[in-house]
């Protein structure tokens, strides 16, 4: 590509969406961790252009749904999340709703290039644009990443964050990851939509308006490999706003729009089976399952064998729906890694991200067999 951000992180805006447990699960604390994080680090951007904290609100659209948002509100700091009753909802966000909710007032939306492009300002980093890595070879010490006949970089130390393309590379065939595509819908705003104040989510979301556009997402499609806009999800994701609020998709004419004629754009999510991302050292597939074959038989062996390591590789990848806020926390976490340096999240949080967390499984689970691969 031309420039970062132009496949999953290329949406006009992306919500700061906390989907969180009133369990204390290892991904609810990622999240609140991930979530402070990218918050702190908006604060550099432009406001109103780059992202805002204009809060998200979180319809409880069911009795399900309700019933979860009374735990969460029982569980967390009103700081964090309040539940509001329908009118309150409607008076934070500015339409008409058909419930209230859980209120997030410091979450909102971020123009995700923006916040790459400011990552990527860094003066230790050169971009390489319009190269594709095909492969990874070692030598000397050093990770070189090849272009056909071409090396394009070689360094110590190895991050690899393409998100599914990963597969591609030798140490990570194996890991479990899969492409969800998803499509958003770009609506001009309205003078009767712009008083939509809040990001407002029941399955979808829609966004107050960023340079005169709502962004209202999204579809999940989980066989597509073409990434080509379709009328049929501009139409699921415009019946996605109904559900939402029946209020703001006449605000914005919504009957009137023509889903052929409505812009937007596809790009694929990546997701593991734990919706954990994948994040930290890699190790040797093969050597890994000799190593520790004596889990296989009894699993409370806590065997010495240090670990295969691939000295120097690691991965940042698997971020699903929730990138905004695990991604960027997720970078410190592997240079935390690679130093040995204090990690910024609780050990258990960051274990549960490991990438040796799916080899080790199958491994106690009987699985994964010695001196070979797992297919
Ligand atoms: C429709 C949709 C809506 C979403 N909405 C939200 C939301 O509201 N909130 C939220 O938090 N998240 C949302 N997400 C998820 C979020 O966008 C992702 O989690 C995040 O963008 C993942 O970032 P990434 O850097 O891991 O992957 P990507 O942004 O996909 O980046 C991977 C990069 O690797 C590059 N690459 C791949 N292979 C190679 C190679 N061989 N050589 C060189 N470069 C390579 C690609 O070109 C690309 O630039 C959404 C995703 C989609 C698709």
């Amino acid at each position: 590509h031309a420039q970062p951000a132009s496949e999953a992180s290329g949406n006009p805006q992306g919500v700061l969406y906390l989907k969180l447990s009133a369990h204390g699960t290892a991904l609810s604390r990622l999240i609140i961790s991930g979530f402070g994080y990218t918050r702190r680090l908006l604060e550099q951007l432009q406001r109103g252009r780059d992202w805002d904290a204009c809060g998200v609100l979180q319809l409880a659209f069911d009795d399900k749904e309700d019933q979860r948002q009374a735990k969460l509100a029982e569980a967390f700091d009103p700081t964090l999340l309040q539940r509001l009753n329908r009118a309150d909802a409607e008076t934070v966000a500015g339409i008409g709703l058909a419930s209230g909710g859980l209120f997030y007032p410091e979450g909102g939306w971020v123009h995700p290039p923006a916040l790459c492009a400011w990552q990527a300002k860094h003066p230790n980093i050169r971009l390489l644009m319009h190269h594709q890595v095909l492969e990874l070879r070692k030598a000397d010490g050093q990770w070189q990443a090849w272009e056909g006949e071409r090396l394009l970089a070689s360094a110590p130390l190895a991050v690899l964050a393409c998100a599914a393309e990963i597969h591609r590379f030798d140490g990570c065939s194996e890991l479990p990851l899969k492409r969800i595509r998803g499509q958003i819908t770009r609506l001009p705003a309205t003078g009767q939509s712009s008083t939509l104040s809040t990001v407002v989510c029941a399955e979808g979301y829609v966004a107050p308006p960023r340079l005169g556009e709502h962004t209202l997402g999204a579809s999940f499609d989980f066989t597509a490999t073409d990434l080509t806009p379709t009328a049929a999800e501009h139409q699921g994701n415009l019946a996605l706003l109904q559900e939402i609020s029946a209020d703001l998709a006449m605000r914005l004419g919504a009957d009137q729009l023509a889903p052929e004629a409505l812009e937007g754009r596809a790009a694929f999510r990546c997701t593991s089976p734990d919706y954990l991302p994948i994040v930290g050292p890699l190790a040797d597939q093969k050597a890994f399952t000799q190593a520790y074959a004596l889990l296989a038989k009894d699993a409370r062996q806590q065997p010495s064998t240090p670990c295969p390591w691939l000295e120097g590789l690691y991965i940042n990848s698997g971020h699903g729906s929730r990138g905004l806020i695990t991604a960027p926390l997720s970078g410190e976490l592997v240079a935390a890694w690679a130093d040995g340096a204090p990690l910024p999240l609780p050990r258990a949080v960051a274990e549960a991200c490991h990438p040796n967390r799916f080899m080790l499984r199958e491994l106690v689970r009987g699985k994964r067999k010695q001196g070979e691969a797992s297919q």
